[in-house]
This record gives structure tokens, C-alpha cells and sequence, in this order.
């Protein structure tokens, strides 16, 4: 069996809420499975599989996803039930959202649990980014201080109904898109967007008409 079709087993050791619809499942490092910051591998539970990005630093003793509920969905109430033990089955780490050094400004941008990447990314040393993190309510910004640590600007783009009583510094009211209309200058740059596909459809359209020599790195999650 090649490296590209291995099938691996994890074993759950812990999973721990973030907020209401999110949490973290921490699971044991099969022998032999590597991967680089930003990848993701699938994740099987009887029959179902999705991809979940490994948001531990690539040298971790342990695996670490970040994943959402999504109400309905096969697999992620699944993996929302799971308790310490169980096993789940694994692919290979693949992707190509990962960090490629250059003498431009980097700007990150997430929605949701589309950080993941950047987490991963940010525990595995890279750093001087500027990241436009996109949440509903400040209990979707996760890992916040450890990215604030890594980034050299750390914009909070709040949408949800709560924000008129948050203060946080650098807080922006309204999407990461808005943000990029109202505030971005300079360029050309390069950008990594990962999160909903109608954030990444926005982030490319804006960015093509107006940076057109900005290169764009993309993942959507759904
Ligand atoms: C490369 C890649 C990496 C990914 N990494 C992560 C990750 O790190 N963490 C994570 O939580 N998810 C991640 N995802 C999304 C994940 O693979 C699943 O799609 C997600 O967990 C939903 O699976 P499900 O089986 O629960 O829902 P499904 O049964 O597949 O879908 C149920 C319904 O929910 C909708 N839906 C799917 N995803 C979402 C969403 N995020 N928000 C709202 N509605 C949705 C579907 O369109 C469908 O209508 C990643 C996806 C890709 C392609």
C-alpha cells in the first residue's frame, strides 16, 4: 500500500468543548503518520468520512482537530459524541495550504473553524502575519492569544448580534470582506484564505479587481 492510500488508526483521548458548536478532539499520533502545517486528513467513523485539518504543530506527540457541529451533519455529531477510546480511522495528510516564505506582506484569513490552517501554521513557527480573524461572537475566536503572539497585526472581525458590547483591541464591527474593502492598502501581497466559500468567492473577487499581482492560496470548508 502506497503513502497516498494508507488507511491509519487514532485513537481518541480527549475532546474538549470551545464554544456550544465547536470543540477539539485530541487523538493519539499513529506511527509513521507525518504531515505538514496546514494539511488535513480524513476522518472515518462507520462508513462516513470528512476532512478535518490537523491543527497541532507538525513535530506534536498527539493530533489535534478543531472542528464544528454542523446541525445534521453525518459526521460531525458523530465525532461530537465520541468518547476517549474510541478509534477512528485516518487517511493520509494532504493539501497545499501551507506556508510558503516570501518577502511580501502575509495575510491570513479565516471564518470559523477555517483558523484551523493558521493554527497550525502559527505552533509550527511561522510568524510576522497579518490575520483577519472572522467569527460571529468573540467565543468563535479560537486560540486567539496564541495567534496574537504569532501575528504582527491581529484584526477581530466580529458579525454577530452580540458585538455592540465587545471591546477587544483592534476589533473590527462587521465581516473580514468588509474589512479588506474599507481598510486593506499597499500590495501586491500574498494571501491565504480559508473558511466558507462564499467569504473565499468575496476575498478572491475583491482582491483580483483591485491587487491583481496578489497571489491567493485557498481552502473552503463546505
Ligand atoms: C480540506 C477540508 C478541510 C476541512 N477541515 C475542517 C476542520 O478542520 N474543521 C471542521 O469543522 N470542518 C472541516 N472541514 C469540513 C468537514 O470536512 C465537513 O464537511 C463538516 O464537518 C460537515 O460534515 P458533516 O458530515 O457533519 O455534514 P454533512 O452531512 O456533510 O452536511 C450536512 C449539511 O451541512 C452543510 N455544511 C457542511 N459543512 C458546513 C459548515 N462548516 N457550516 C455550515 N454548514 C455546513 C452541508 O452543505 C449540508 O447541507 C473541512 C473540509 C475540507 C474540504
Amino acid at each position: 500500500m502506497d503513502s497516498t492510500t494508507r488507511l491509519y488508526r487514532t485513537t481518541v483521548l480527549s475532546r474538549i468543548w470551545l464554544n456550544e458548536e465547536t470543540f477539539e478532539l485530541y487523538c493519539t499520533r499513529p506511527q509513521g503518520f507525518t504531515w505538514l502545517a496546514g494539511q488535513y486528513a480524513t476522518l472515518g467513523v462507520r462508513g462516513e468520512e470528512r476532512e478535518y485539518t490537523l491543527i497541532a504543530s507538525p513535530d506534536a506527540q498527539e493530533l489535534r482537530f478543531l472542528i464544528k457541529m454542523v446541525a445534521g451533519g453525518a459526521l460531525s455529531t458523530v465525532l461530537a459524541n465520541i468518547v476517549p477510546g474510541d478509534v477512528l480511522e485516518m487517511g493520509p495528510a494532504k493539501g497545499y495550504l501551507t506556508f510558503r516564505p516570501t518577502d511580501r506582506p502575509v495575510y491570513f484569513v479565516a471564518t470559523g473553524v477555517g483558523i484551523a490552517p493558521f493554527i497550525a501554521m502559527a505552533a509550527d513557527g511561522v510568524r510576522g502575519f497579518h490575520l483577519l480573524h472572522g467569527a460571529r461572537n468573540e467565543d468563535g475566536l479560537f486560540h486567539r492569544q496564541e495567534l496574537i503572539a504569532a501575528a504582527c497585526q491581529y484584526i477581530p472581525c466580529l458579525s454577530g448580534k452580540d458585538r455592540p458590547s465587545v471591546t477587544l483591541p483592534g476589533l473590527f464591527h462587521g465581516h473580514v470582506t468588509d474589512y479588506l474593502q474599507a481598510d486593506l492598502q499597499g500590495g501586491p501581497f500574498d494571501f491565504y484564505l480559508c473558511g466558507s466559500m462564499a467569504m473565499i468567492h468575496d476575498v478572491t473577487h475583491h482582491l483580483d479587481r483591485h491587487y491583481p499581482d496578489t497571489r491567493i492560496y485557498s481552502e473552503a470548508y463546505n
